[in-house]
C-alpha cells in the first residue's frame, strides 16, 4: 500500500491545491471509453488534482479575456508537472501511472479520461448545473488533472456537501443558450449541455482572437467559492 500522505504531499508540494483519492471502478457514470479501466485494466485508484485559476482575471471577464487565457495556460504548466511528477513517483514505487493533463477532444469537449468523473469519484467536488465541477474551497474556478495507478491507496470519502443550489446564474450568464434545459441535472453525473453551441462560441469565435478555453462567463457567474481565498488549499496533512 502506497502512502497516501506522502503522494498528497508531493502534489501540494509541486503547486496544485486540491487532491483527493477514489476507487478506479468507480466511474460507472462517466461516459464508456472515457473511464479509469479504459486505459489502465489493472487500475486501482484515481488521483485527482485541482489548481485554482486566477480569481481577479475571471472577475474582469469578459475585458480581461486574454489575461484569463494566459492565466489557465500558466496554472495548466504548474498542474501537468506536479502529474508528471506524481505517475513517476509511483512508477518508482513499481506501480503503473499515467497522468491525465489538461487537454480536450475538441469534438467531444472532454478528455481521454473524464477528468471531471474523476474529481467526483475522488470527493474532490460535485457537477454544478454549468456542467462544471464545483469544489468547496474554489467553485469551479479550478483546472483538474488526475493520475491513473495501479497503486492500492485508501479512498477519500465521497463529498458530502451539497454546493450547487440551483440558483441558474450561469444559465442566464452563458451567451449561447448552451446551457438551457436542467432536466436530467445530476450532481455526480453531470448532464448534458448543448456542446454545439459552446464549441462554436469557444473554438469558432473566441480562440482566433483569444486562444482555447476562453469563455468562462458560467465559471464567473457562480456564486460557489466565488469569495473564497487562495488561504483555503487544502491544508498539507
Ligand atoms: S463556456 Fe461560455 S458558452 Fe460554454 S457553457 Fe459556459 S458560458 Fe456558455
Ligand atoms: S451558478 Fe448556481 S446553478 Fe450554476 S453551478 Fe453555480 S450554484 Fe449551480
Amino acid at each position: 500500500m502506497v502512502d497516501k500522505n506522502k503522494v498528497k504531499k508531493l502534489a501540494l508540494r509541486l503547486g496544485v491545491d486540491l487532491v483527493g483519492f477514489g476507487p478506479a471502478r468507480k466511474m460507472d457514470a462517466a461516459p464508456a471509453g472515457h473511464r479509469a479501466t479504459d486505459f489502465l485494466p489493472d487500475a486501482e485508484t484515481i488521483i485527482s488534482a485541482a489548481i485554482r485559476i486566477n480569481y481577479s482575471a475571471v472577475e474582469g471577464l469578459p475585458k480581461t479575456r486574454r489575461e484569463y487565457v494566459n492565466a489557465n495556460d500558466g496554472a495548466r504548466t504548474i498542474l501537468n508537472e506536479a502529474l508528471v511528477r506524481v505517475s513517476g513517483y509511483l512508477e518508482e514505487q513499481g506501480y503503473s501511472a499515467i497522468p491525465f493533463l489538461q487537454g480536450t477532444d475538441r469534438e467531444l469537449m472532454m478528455g481521454d479520461l473524464s477528468l471531471k468523473h474523476a474529481a467526483v469519484v475522488a470527493g474532490i467536488g460535485e457537477f454544478g448545473l454549468n456542467n462544471l465541477v464545483l469544489t468547496p474551497q474554489f467553485g469551479p474556478r479550478v483546472l483538474l488533472g488526475a493520475v491513473v495507478t495501479s497503486a492500492p491507496i485508501k479512498p477519500d470519502p465521497p463529498l458530502k456537501i451539497q454546493l450547487c443550489d440551483r440558483c441558474g446564474a450561469c444559465l442566464k450568464a452563458c451567451p449561447t443558450g448552451a446551457l438551457k434545459d436542467p432536466k436530467g441535472y445530476n450532481r455526480e453525473k453531470g448532464w448534458t449541455i448543448d456542446k454545439h453551441r459552446c464549441f462554436h462560441y469557444i473554438y469558432e469565435v473566441l480562440e482566433p482572437r483569444y486562444g482555447h478555453y476562453s469563455c468562462g462567463l458560467c465559471i464567473k457567474a457562480c456564486p460557489v467559492g466565488k469569495n473564497r481565498s487562495h488561504k483555503l488549499a487544502q491544508k498539507t496533512p
